[in-house]
């Protein structure tokens, strides 16, 4: 298969705009069409929504995730290998299904998979579409993305002025049956939600920690099973899989690859999230990919995690990955494998990867679909294959979310929410469309 793609900054910008402009025209005609809405109104309204969307969707969401991947502009979302509010994780699939994301990446837990894939599915009813990726996240031992918080609110004294729930980013910490946004996110009434942690929504940020004037707050880390993991990802609707390691016991990484088995074939992508170790870095991606390799089928990609959640937190955060990218695109020796950028990603990643001359993407042109395209010495392929984004990609369409959900109810579906649907798409457009060259 040949691939012609071609992209420059210029093109991007222009088009990015013109994206913008069309989400705010949207806006205006579903707003107006709202007004004194009855039944027949709304369905009425939904079609026009759905074809608002159609008119937005990304020119090059028609390339498949694995030739985005070689072009340079795969964008992935994550949605936290410990968050499980399968609403918001369904909510959050369908409206980056929208804007073009090439794999979404979620915990390994069934009811987790089956809300992205439902999220995924209701896009695709919307407007036709390619199907992204779905990919599971699992660990080979303690890492910050699988532990939660925890604490007893009994124990908290009366007068706490509670930082712990105004430094949370993902509204996990509630009191008196809601998060501090107000919103219920319990939709059995009228029981309330119990005072604390809400465990499904806290994604092991560790923000609330340090802040407790108390030192009521503990964290509980925990490692993906390694067999239960095997069956899921014998699933059809599981696509790739990424395993989280510190990349300093490769012992660890090998008896979970082995517990693996043979599941590992069934997967399109095998995905190794590694923090930057430094000087060992190259040598301990060398050893994870000889123990992967004998029962490696798939492709595989380097998940380089600069500064692990901390995306939404500003500018500034998007350095480490940015440097740990520019120190494996110098890196003489790496294994192969597609290199992607995670890890204090945000709306300025773009920005600084096109200032280090690290954001290409190429024309690309493979015959076959195998390791030999991706090896690292091949220059076919865009040196850098993408970038995921994680707490700012919530964050960004968090905001609607809660909106949304604060006037209609914790369990309210975004697709029944025309206004918000397209709102959240905006949202999501602003951060997928510069890569995807809008
Ligand atoms: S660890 Fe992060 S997400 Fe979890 S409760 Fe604390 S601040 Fe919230
Ligand atoms: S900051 Fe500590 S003591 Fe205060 S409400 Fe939160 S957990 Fe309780």
């Amino acid at each position: 298969m040949a691939l012609r793609f071609f992209c420059t900054s210029n093109i991007s910008t222009q088009h990015h705009r013109s994206a913008k402009t069309l989400v705010s025209s949207s806006l205006s005609l579903t707003n107006s069409c709202m007004w004194n809405s009855t039944p027949a109104r709304n369905s009425k309204n939904k079609c026009a929504t759905a074809e608002n969307v159609k008119s937005l969707v990304l020119p090059s969401i028609s390339s498949t995730p694995l030739e985005s991947l070689h072009r340079g502009n795969w964008v992935k979302l994550i949605c936290g290998a410990s968050f499980e509010d399968v609403v918001d994780i369904r909510n959050l699939s369908l409206v980056y299904t929208l804007a073009g994301v090439d794999c979404i990446d979620c915990a390994a837990d069934a009811s987790v998979v089956s809300a992205v894939n439902e999220g995924i599915e209701a896009a695709r009813n919307m407007v036709s579409l390619r199907r992204p990726w779905v990919m599971i996240s699992v660990n080979d031992d303690k890492d910050l993305h699988f532990r939660k918080a925890e604490f007893d609110p009994e124990d908290c004294p009366a007068d706490c002025s509670r930082p712990c729930e105004n430094v949370c980013p993902a509204n996990a910490i509630s009191f008196q049956g809601k998060s501090t946004s107000g919103i219920s996110y319990n939709t059995e009434t009228p029981r309330l939600l119990k005072d604390g942690v809400i465990t499904e929504r806290c994604y092991g940020c560790g923000r609330c920690l340090p802040v407790c004037p108390y030192d009521k707050i503990r964290e509980v880390t925990y490692v993906r099973d390694a067999f239960t993991t095997a069956d899921l990802i014998k699933r059809n609707d599981v696509d790739a899989m990424e395993i989280h390691t510190s990349g300093r016991q490769s012992n660890l990484f090998k008896e979970l690859w082995s517990a693996l088995g043979d599941s590992v074939r069934n997967l399109r992508l095998i995905a190794v999230s590694l923090p930057n170790v430094g000087d060992s870095t190259i040598s301990s991606m060398n050893k994870m990919f000889s123990i992967m390799k004998p029962n490696l089928q798939s492709f595989n990609l380097w998940q380089l995690d600069g500064r692990p959640m901390s995306g939404d937190i500003g500018r500034g955060a998007t350095k480490e990955s940015i440097a740990f990218a520019v120190q494996l695109a110098k890196a003489k020796g790496r294994p192969p494998g597609f290199l992607q950028l995670a890890g204090g990603t945000n709306a300025h990643t773009i920005d600084g990867l096109k200032k280090e001359g690290l954001f290409q993407t190429t024309i690309t042109e493979y015959l076959h679909d195998d390791m030999s395209t991706i090896n690292s010495s091949d220059s076919s392929h865009a040196l850098i294959s993408g970038i995921a984004y994680g707490g700012y990609a919530r964050k960004i369409v968090g905001r609607v979310l809660r909106s949304m959900q604060s006037q209609h109810g914790g369990a309210a579906s975004i697709e029944d929410h025309p206004e918000h649907l397209l709102m959240a798409l905006k949202e999501a457009l602003a951060l997928v469309g510069p890569i995807k060259c809008l």
